[in-house]
C-alpha cells in the first residue's frame, strides 16, 4: 500500500518507545516533554546540510535542519568555481537551497545546537533556546570557523582583499600585487600556488619557518620576492587594501594578502561536538582540526555522520555540497534497512503495537480517529 492519501511530502518520525517506529512520511509524535521527533536532524544549513536535507526530503524522511546562520563564506560578496553558479551571491545560493527542501516539507529552524546525546534508540537534541528535538539519525555539516593570523586590520579585509583559497578569489587578483604572509609550514607551497594567478607576488616571512634552500630555489626560480620581518598592520585606502607594514616600518604595497587560517569549531560547537562522543582529529599539515569519518561521512559515533567542512577542511562549496548529498543516501539507505528489520519483526508478532498501528492504518487510513 503506498501513502498518497497522506497530505504533502516528509511527514515526522512516529517515535516507536519500543522499537516499533515506522517510516518516513509516517505521522507525527511527541515524545514525553513534547519535543518532536523525525528521521533525520541536520545540524548546520550550509551546502553540505542543505544539500543533504534535499536528498532526505526526496526520500520523504521527516528532516529538520537546525542552522545557527553564520556560513563560513559570509565574508564574501560572490562566490565562484561552482559550475552553473559561478559569481552568486553565497546567501542567494543557501536562501534558494531553503526554499528547495522547504518544498518537500523539510523544516529549517534558525538556532545553535548545543548538545546531542543518546537517549534510547533516538538522539535528543537540544538548542540554545532549551528546545529539545528528538531524532534516528543525525547528520553533522557544522563547518568550522577560521581563525586568522593575529594582525592589526587583517580579519576587517577577510573575505575582500585578505584571502586563502586562490580557486575561489585568484582570478578576481589575477596580475595584481600580492603578498602571502608565512604563519606555518604550507607558506612556500601557497606562494607558488598563487605564482599560477600573478607574477607580482611576494612571500612575506612574518612568524612562519625560514624556506629551506631547495624552497629558497623554487621561489627565486618562479620569481617570487622574500621579505623578512614581521607584518605589523595591514593598511587601507579608500575601502582597498593598500600593502602590510613591516615592524621595519617599511610598506609593501599590495592590493590582495593571503593567509592560512587556522580551522576550528566555534567554542558553541565545540561542546556540541563533545556532548556527542566526536572529538575532532588534528590534521597533519597544520591546517586546523576535523572530524575523521569513513565512506559517505559515517563516524565511530553509531547513528552519526558527517560532511561538509566539518569533515573536509579544503571542501569547496560544490564538494562540501557533494558530501552532504552522499551522507544523506547513506542515511535513508541505513533507515530503509532499520524500517525493514522492524516490519520483519512486527509481520511475525501480530499482536504487537506496531501490527496493530499497521492494522489501523489498513482498515481505516485518513479516515480514522480516536485516542
Ligand atoms: C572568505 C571565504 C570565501 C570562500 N569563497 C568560496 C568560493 O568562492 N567558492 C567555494 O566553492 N568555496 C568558497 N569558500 C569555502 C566555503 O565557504 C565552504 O566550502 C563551505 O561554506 C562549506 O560548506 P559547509 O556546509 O560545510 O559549512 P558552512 O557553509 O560553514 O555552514 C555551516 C553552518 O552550520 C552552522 N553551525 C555551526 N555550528 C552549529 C551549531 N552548533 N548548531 C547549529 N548550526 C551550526 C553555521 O552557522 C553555518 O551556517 C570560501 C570560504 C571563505 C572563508
Amino acid at each position: 500500500m503506498t501513502r498518497e492519501t497522506r497530505p504533502g511530502p516528509g511527514g515526522r518520525y512516529d517515535g516507536g518507545e519500543n522499537g516499533s517506529g515506522v517510516y518516513g512520511g509516517g505521522a507525527y509524535g511527541s515524545g514525553p516533554d513534547g519535543g518532536d521527533r523525525y528521521d533525520v536532524v541536520i545540524v548546520g544549513g550550509g551546502p553540505a546540510g542543505l544539500s543533504a536535507a534535499l536528498m532526505l526530503g526526496r526520500a520523504r524522511r521527516s528532516v529538520l535542519v537546525l542552522d545557527a546562520g553564520e556560513p563560513r563564506n559570509a565574508p564574501a560578496s560572490h562566490m565562484h568555481g561552482f559550475i552553473s553558479r559561478d559569481g552568486a551571491v553565497p546567501g542567494d545560493l543557501l536562501a534558494a537551497g531553503r526554499r528547495e527542501v522547504a518544498g518537500y516539507g523539510v523544516e529549517v529552524r534558525t538556532g545553535r545546537v548545543r548538545s546531542a546525546v543518546r537517549d534510547g534508540e533516538l538522539f535528543a537534541v537540544a538548542d540554545d533556546a532549551g528546545r529539545t528535538v528528538r531524532a534516528r539519525r543525525l547528520l553533522v555539516t557544522t563547518g568550522f570557523t577560521d581563525e586568522l593570523p593575529d594582525v592589526p586590520g587583517l580579519a576587517q579585509r577577510w573575505g575582500r582583499d585578505v584571502l586563502h583559497c586562490p580557486y575561489c578569489h585568484g582570478w578576481e587578483v589575477r596580475d595584481e600585487p600580492i603578498g602571502v604572509l608565512a604563519t606555518g609550514p604550507m607558506s612556500v607551497h601557497q606562494a607558488l600556488l598563487f605564482r599560477q594567478w600573478t607574477d607580482r607576488l611576494t612571500l612575506l616571512l612574518h612568524t612562519g619557518p625560514r624556506p629551506t634552500s631547495e624552497e629558497y630555489e623554487q621561489l627565486a626560480a618562479r620569481g617570487i620576492a622574500v621579505v623578512p620581518g614581521e607584518v605589523t598592520g595591514v593598511e587601507v585606502a579608500d575601502d582597498r587594501l593598500a600593502g602590510v607594514r613591516l615592524d621595519t616600518g617599511e610598506l609593501v604595497p599590495l592590493r590582495a594578502l593571503t593567509v592560512a587560517p587556522r580551522a576550528v569549531p566555534s567554542a558553541a560547537t565545540a561542546a556540541f561536538l563533545d556532548s556527542l562522543g566526536l572529538a575532532p582529529t588534528e590534521h597533519p599539515s597544520g591546517m586546523g582540526s576535523y572530524l575523521a569519518a569513513g565512506p559517505a561521512g559515517l563516524t565511530d559515533v553509531p547513528g552519526v555522520w558527517v560532511a561538509g567542512n566539518a569533515a573536509d577542511l579544503t571542501a569547496n562549496v560544490l564538494g562540501s555540497a557533494a558530501s552532504g548529498s552522499a551522507a544523506a543516501g547513506a542515511i535513508n539507505g541505513d533507515l530503509v534497512a532499520e524500517d525493514t528489520r522492524r516490519a520483519v519483526r512486527a509481520r511475525k508478532d501480530p499482536f504487537s503495537a506496531a501490527s496493530e498501528a499497521r492494522v489501523c492504518e489498513l482498515v481505516a487510513g485518513d479516515r480514522r480517529h480516536g485516542l
